[in-house]
């Protein structure tokens, strides 16, 4: 047995799936019985084997290949190479031929289709997101390989992906047998020097997501940035009347430096609430560019801004953190919720 590899501060049981210690009274409706609940942890990680598909994942770890399987009679591929008996040629005749294992496949491909695009994924995969669910087929595969896919150039955007776009097969730093070692970007966002380079890793390209321009500067923009600045100020002061709202950025601690075309200010969230402060702050977390101000009325009149930064309007300098800008756009139905039931008492 070999050493082990692991992440640190990467868990199997994502912390939010965790419950706090709790208890609770039920009372069964049958006999009126009355039971004191409390919540017990039952672990249940285990050791899963990737079986006989270990020599795909195993030369994916050590030397960045794709492997596939192909029949030694008809030639049929396969990648990836789920299965040991070539399906063709037991069709045609009823021989039962073994494929031979252990073939390189190229590391550029085509989409077979257009990709799903995952923005909330699961607690497990919400550190990929956004993502597209993709299937590749590699050289005369007669099957797709599922690939998780991105782009260099920032948040994931439909029609950057279609059925057909050439995309090449990039290989994490950090390998660790997962199938999410490997991914694929569209072939033209990458450097020409390196398009026929194998085992390309994520480190030899450029990543755009990480920063985000300074939004361009209009006297439209500034004529508007303060009817902005008042409405987020308007909006964000509401969430102390709302227990849904306040629930919403419960626990959560972010200096978010927001920039337009017609000024900046600071939303800082601390202790279940916002407060808007003019101009810059010192060390922000999070840095939001939203270039037309009015794109922010509309976000306290209930439009979202994943919505925003999907379509291209606004940006954000870490999108590992979409988590916060989630909690953003969940403020407005919550706070309308509350005064609606304000209202009818
Ligand atoms: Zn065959």
């Amino acid at each position: 047995m070999e050493k082990v590899m692991r992440r640190p501060g990467d868990y199997v049981i994502p912390h939010e799936a965790i419950p706090e210690v709790m208890s609770r009274i039920t009372v069964f409706p049958e006999d009126k019985f009355v039971c004191v609940e409390r919540t017990e942890p039952m672990f249940t990680t285990y050791w899963a084997s990737a079986g006989e598909l270990s020599p795909f994942f195993l030369a994916v770890m050590k030397e960045k290949k794709i492997l596939g399987a192909r029949c030694p009679k008809c030639k049929m591929v396969i990648c990836p190479p789920y299965m040991t008996r070539c399906p063709v040629c037991q069709n045609d005749d009823s021989s039962l031929v073994s494929l031979e294992t252990g073939i390189e496949m190229p590391q550029v491909g085509y989409m077979l289709g257009t990709p799903p695009i995952t923005v909330f994924a699961n607690a497990r995969f919400a550190r990929y997101a956004p993502f597209g669910r993709g299937r590749v087929i590699l050289g005369e595969s007669q099957s797709a390989l599922p690939i998780q896919v991105f782009t260099t150039t920032g948040f994931l955007k439909p029609g950057i992906f279609k059925a057909g776009t050439k995309v090449k097969i990039v290989f994490r730093k950090v390998r660790m047998g997962f199938s999410t070692d490997y991914f694929a970007v569209p072939l033209d966002e990458v450097p020409e020097k390196l398009r026929d380079k194998k085992g390309l890793e994520e480190t030899a390209l450029k990543w755009k997501s990480m920063e985000v321009g300074d939004p361009q500067v209009t006297d439209a923009f500034k004529k508007q940035f303060p009817k902005a600045l008042q409405a987020v100020t308007r909006f964000v002061g509401a969430i102390p009347k709302s227990p849904r709202a306040q629930r919403d950025v419960a626990n959560w601690t972010r200096k978010i430096q927001v920039k337009t075309g017609g000024g900046k200010f600071g939303l800082l969230l601390d202790k279940q609430r916002i407060k808007v402060v003019r101009g810059k702050v010192p060390r922000p977390d999070l840095v939001l560019v939203v270039e037309d101000p009015t794109h922010l009325i509309g976000w306290t009149n209930g439009d979202s801004l994943v919505n925003l930064i999907r379509i291209g309007g606004a940006g954000i300098n870490n999108l590992q953190d979409m988590e916060t800008v989630f909690k953003l756009d969940r403020l407005h139905r919550s706070i309308r919720r509350d005064a609606e039931e304000r209202g009818k008492k």
